[in-house]
């Protein structure tokens, strides 16, 4: 017997209501109060039951099938063999645990629980050679089921400069021994910049490697967070290097464009000034990649604060940006920003992976290994849910048993939901510290609020933008 699933009734900012359907994944415009308060109806008598027959909310209900959904039954065997033939797209190696910065917002400090932390172990030759060899067989192997197979391989930390030596290493025997079954490998690190010099950056620029530095604003909108041991900001030493590796671009006419700057946003401030202030800065104007905002779940980081204003606030404030400022850098920031966050709402029709949702299939889409040697599903999840190691390889079971989780909440929870296309949950927000993964409700209550947010933003922009291709 399918189950009701409750419409989302929103408002965009010109004031104009639709809902939005998770059965469907489908949105209706609402043009009259009488079909408002029809939607009101049913969410609160959870049936439609008391629907006219001859209203417009029934006949959509009849014409798209809303409103009712059954649970999904999958092979998840199936979803794991068919994820397996494709190959894996990315190798993530932690080449350090070990840090020079203290940034008060990262993942890895003590505001954060579940996570890992900051230590002192580098990753050995051994086992990078190990995970690598790992890597390119398997894909090796991919490319009788799937030719178009190509390996990106990136260097993750703690900051991975401090392992400099290492990263070299694995790029010259990566493209020694594998770039004749893949041409040209991709490569990619995330830096926090201290630590480039002229050397590195040349290696960088030679070897195409895209390279991620974090700076976070102009001056105090950096030094805030982004700290070192001894609690100093790291500004002027960063925006230094910056210009360094633009200096040694020019030099060897490098136009690949290939070197991006990374923003981490803390809600502190005012996202419009912040952005203003960056793209009008003749440095790095031109180089900002994305803003990215602090990540919220699990963390102690904005107890001194009321969030929630400041978030309210700084919706208002990109909204601002996005229909006021013309600025070719602001706009690019911003749309950027917005396409990253309501990519998700445009995409949802193809979004129906029903029990992984968003969710990559551990392994497969991509491959995290810890300096351990461990695997894990990516960087972003902590060290206590291994699928393998370089020893074993991806294990099948522990794979399965990720996938099993989110299976069970699909069939108890998810298929009952209203956003259920459209969340973005994943096993790093149901992690512990032990060894199993635990559902936590609060964290579905911010996916509801945040996505009708989105919803209303989504349409807030569309109704403006008739360009708009998100
Ligand atoms: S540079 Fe990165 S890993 Fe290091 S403290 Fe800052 S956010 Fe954390
Ligand atoms: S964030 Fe979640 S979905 Fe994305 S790669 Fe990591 S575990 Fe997979
Ligand atoms: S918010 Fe929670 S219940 Fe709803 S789809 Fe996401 S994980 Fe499932």
């Amino acid at each position: 017997m399918p189950n009701f699933i409750k419409p989302i009734l929103f408002r965009t900012k010109n004031n104009i209501s639709y809902f939005y359907d998770d059965v469907s994944q489908q949105v209706f415009h609402l043009s009259t109060k009488k079909e408002i308060s029809d939607i009101k109806m049913i969410i609160s008598e959870g049936n439609t039951d008391s629907l006219v027959e001859n209203s417009r909310i029934f006949k959509l209900k009849e014409r798209y099938n809303l409103f009712y959904r059954s649970k999904a039954y999958l092979d998840l065997d199936n979803i794991i063999t068919n994820k397996k033939k494709k190959g894996i797209r990315q190798l993530t190696l932690e080449v350090t645990a070990n840090c020079n910065l203290r940034c008060k917002y990262c993942i890895f400090s003590d505001y954060y629980s579940n996570t890992r932390k900051i230590l002192t172990e580098n990753m050995s030759e051994v086992i990078a050679i190990k995970a690598v060899d790992y890597f390119f067989s398997y894909n090796i192997e991919a490319l009788k089921s799937n030719p178009v197979v190509s390996p990106v391989i990136t260097f993750y930390g703690g900051e991975p400069l401090l392992n400099f030596k290492l990263i070299k290493k694995v790029i010259d025997y990566s493209n020694e021994n594998y770039k004749k079954y893949f041409g040209d490998i991709i490569y990619s690190i995330t830096t926090n910049g201290t630590l480039l010099d002229n050397y590195i950056i040349n290696y960088l620029i030679d070897n195409d490697v895209a390279t991620y530095i974090s700076l976070d604003g102009i001056g105090e909108a950096h030094d805030r967070n982004r700290v070192n041991i001894n609690n100093q900001g790291t500004f002027l030493k960063v925006i230094e290097k910056i210009k360094l590796f633009i200096e040694l671009e020019k030099q060897r006419e490098y136009v690949k464009n290939k070197f991006h700057i990374l923003c981490v946003y803390d809600f502190k401030d005012s996202i419009l000034k912040r952005i203003v202030k960056l793209s009008s800065n003749n440095i790095v104007g031109s180089r900002v990649k994305r803003i990215s905002f602090v990540d919220q779940e699990n963390t102690t980081f904005f107890k001194h604060f009321d969030f929630n204003k400041a978030a309210i606030n700084s919706s208002r404030d990109l909204w601002c940006l996005y229909t006021k400022y013309k600025n070719e850098n602001v706009r690019r920031i911003v749309e950027t920003l917005y396409s990253e966050y309501l990519l998700i709402m445009s995409n949802r029709i193809l979004h129906q992976t029903k029990v992984t949702k968003g969710c990559c299939i551990p392994g497969y889409d991509k491959l995290y290994v810890s300096f351990d040697g461990k695997f894990h599903a990516c960087e972003k999840c902590n060290n206590h849910h291994p699928i393998g190691s370089i020893e074993t390889g991806i294990e099948y079971s522990k794979v399965k048993e990720h996938l099993q989780f989110f299976y069970e909440l699909h069939n108890t929870k998810c298929y009952l939901c209203e956003i259920s296309n459209l969340c973005d949950v994943c096993y790093k927000h149901f992690e512990t510290n032990g060894s199993e993964l635990s559902y936590d409700e609060d964290i579905c209550n911010r996916q509801k609020i945040k996505h009708k947010g989105l919803l209303s933003l989504y349409y807030s922009k569309k109704e403006i933008d008739l360009e708009c291709r998100l």
